[in-house]
């Protein structure tokens, strides 16, 4: 500019942007082309294992009207394997048409009023058992802060909590299991609001720490020798993971190697009327 103000001189840079816009539209085709394809495999996935469950329900049932029928003990010996193999297949199936179901987008959430109470019970009955058979102490604890019917997928939050209990069943061999709910209270500028935490803590394995960013990591494991002693296929956490961002929260877990963990997952709260 000179001193009258006048501009006399532009100076600038052209730049031909033509080939990174041909290429960014490039990049976005391809991403647009892989999440198709990712939910179509996921779709896929949760009609075939809809498909395996049918004929699945057909081997069990069977299973158990021949169980009951007059057998030597070779033979029911023989068909309680049948049967224990056949009810971890189910779960194996389970777990897959759940996974390929949240990938595809295929979950719908109900919202309606429940017990907590019963809701944690009946979470514990399927633990019972395992628990008992390795002598394990099992306790549930309900704080006096909350309330005691509260809104949500009662079956989905079972889900999670049969998961995180079953897991602390299976990496405990002394001491106890305790399951927890209690009431938070958050109060940001002026603005109260509630939360649901519930935790399943055990005195287990415990977890080390530079294997925790392998937890929610679809089909892995801490290591490979757990599936070996332990069994699984991996897929738990990172369907309980799904299912509480789902439910507007997040999973964690604190562990320490050869102590114990504490898997807990907190909520929104919705406290509901008894219905
Ligand atoms: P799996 O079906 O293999 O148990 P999960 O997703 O439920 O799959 O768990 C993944 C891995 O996380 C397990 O194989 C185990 O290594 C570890 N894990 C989960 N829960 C616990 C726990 N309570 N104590 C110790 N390790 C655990």
């Amino acid at each position: 500019m000179n001193d009258r103000g006048e501009v006399y001189r532009v100076v600038g840079i052209a730049e031909d942007i033509t080939e990174r816009k041909r290429a960014e539209q490039e990049m976005a085709e391809a991403k647009e082309a892989a999440d198709a394809a990712n939910k179509a495999k996921s779709n896929f996935l949760a009609t075939m294992s809809h498909e395996l469950r049918t004929p699945m329900n057909g081997v069990m049932g069977m299973t158990e009207v021949l169980l009951d029928t007059p057998l030597d003990a070779q033979q029911h010996q023989f068909l309680s394997i049948i049967y224990s193999s056949s009810q971890s297949l189910l779960g194996l199936i389970n777990d897959i048409l759940d996974f390929s179901r949240i990938e595809a987008d295929r979950i719908e959430l109900e919202n309606k009023p429940f017990e907590l109470r019963k809701l944690l019970e009946e979470s514990l009955d399927p633990i019972r058992v395992d628990a008992a058979q390795k002598d394990l102490k099992v306790t549930s604890v309900i704080a006096e802060n909350c309330p005691l019917w509260i809104e949500g997928d009662v079956n989905r939050l079972r889900q999670v909590l049969i998961n995180l209990l079953g897991n602390a069943v299976k990496f405990t061999t002394e001491g106890e299991i305790t399951l927890t709910a209690e009431t938070l209270v958050s109060n940001t500028s002026g603005q109260e609001e509630s939360f649901l935490k519930i935790s399943v803590q055990d005195t287990g394995i415990g977890i080390p720490a530079d294997k925790l960013d392998r937890l929610f990591q679809p089909f892995s494991q801490v290591d490979a020798s757990t599936t070996r002693v332990y069994g699984g296929t991996g897929l738990g956490l990172v369907i309980c993971d799904r299912l509480v961002a789902l439910m507007g929260g997040h999973i964690q877990v604190e562990t320490e190697e050869g102590k114990g963990s504490c898997f807990y997952f907190i909520l929104p709260l919705k406290p509901a009327e008894k219905n």
